[in-house]
């Protein structure tokens, strides 16, 4: 299959339609980012790169980053993490409040903002939030195999000075005992992975140990174990697009995460890893435009995990 062909029959049909949605006006430096763009890479594990558009250009991952702190608290904690979080599809939005108070503080599931604070604070347990903010960059400039990969500060002090519900989800959780450290050192860290700045051939790479079975194809890193690369997609598939999971699943069939920086990280596994872009969001936060590009590529490569 001629996957250069696929992408530019992508971004040839959706260029007309580039500006569609709204971009994340609620943290006021992504309020700033100009709608008309768009980008999409494809890195294959048998080490090929493809791309289209402004793959090359950075943007911020914002909850894309769970992943790879969620890769870095089970490395740490392994199984015992799923005693601060749990494994469903919230079916609410990503900074939802009334459903943590149901549950007692124990947060639905690792990528909804609840469910990835918590997950941040265990990796933030026995360092500064400095350290541990130093870590997860290495982290992921590591699965990425780039040290080029930075974390923009602009977006993370517009996110502190703002994050408002953040800080009441974690001021939740830690009047449940579920957040240990002060609220102000598990946010310090949360915002700046979150504003954490890749391109999506970046993204591309550094997906690959989700379709790899944890091991990246390209350097040989081994990153997790397969049967944790497979958890770790099950849990995308189910939750990565909070209350928009089930259409993702339903138009793309990949397991996928998005953040409201626009961006989409998806993984066709055994195959490919997949970063796409283009800032306008749908009415539950998910990038629009991405998420139609997705379901193009699904289509046109028979990819979808449910079978062509
Ligand atoms: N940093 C954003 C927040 O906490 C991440 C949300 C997202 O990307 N869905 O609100």
């Amino acid at each position: 299959m001629d996957l250069q062909a696929v992408l530019d029959s992508i971004y040839a049909e959706l260029s007309p339609r580039l500006g569609e949605g709204k971009v994340a006006d609620y943290i006021p430096q992504l309020a700033k980012i100009d709608p008309h763009q768009f980008g999409m890479a494809i890195a294959t594990t048998d080490g090929k790169l493809y791309s289209v558009g402004s793959a090359d250009t950075g943007f911020s991952i914002q909850s894309i980053s769970k992943v790879f702190m969620l890769t870095l608290a089970l490395g740490k904690v392994g199984e015992g993490l799923w005693k601060r979080v749990g494994r469903e599809p919230s079916g609410t939005s990503f900074n939802s409040i009334v459903q943590l108070e149901r549950e007692e503080g124990i947060p639905r599931n690792p990528f909804i903002n609840a469910g990835a604070i918590a997950v941040t604070d265990v990796v933030l347990s026995g360092h500064a939030p400095r350290e541990a903010i130093g870590e997860f960059l290495r982290f992921v400039r590591y699965v990425a195999d780039d040290e080029s990969v930075v974390i923009d500060d602009k977006v993370a002090r517009s996110e502190t000075e703002t994050g408002f519900r953040n800080f009441a989800l974690a001021n939740f959780m830690r009047a449940y005992g579920n957040i240990q450290h002060p609220v102000e050192h598990t946010l310090g860290v949360y915002f700046h992975q979150c504003a954490l700045s890749m391109s999506c051939i970046q993204l591309a790479r550094a997906g690959l140990y989700l379709a790899a079975q944890g091991t990246n194809p390209l350097t040989g890193h081994s990153v997790v174990s397969p049967k944790r690369a497979r958890r770790i997609n099950a849990l995308m598939l189910m939750c990565g697009h909070y209350d928009g999971s089930g259409d993702f699943a339903y138009r793309v069939g990949l397991p996928g995460k998005s953040g409201v920086g626009g961006g989409i990280l998806a993984v066709a596994p055994g195959i490919a890893s997949i970063g796409v872009w283009s800032p306008g969001l749908n009415k539950v936060g998910n990038s629009q435009l991405g998420s139609v590009a997705l379901e193009l590529l699904a289509a046109r490569t028979g990819w979808s995990v449910f079978g062509d």
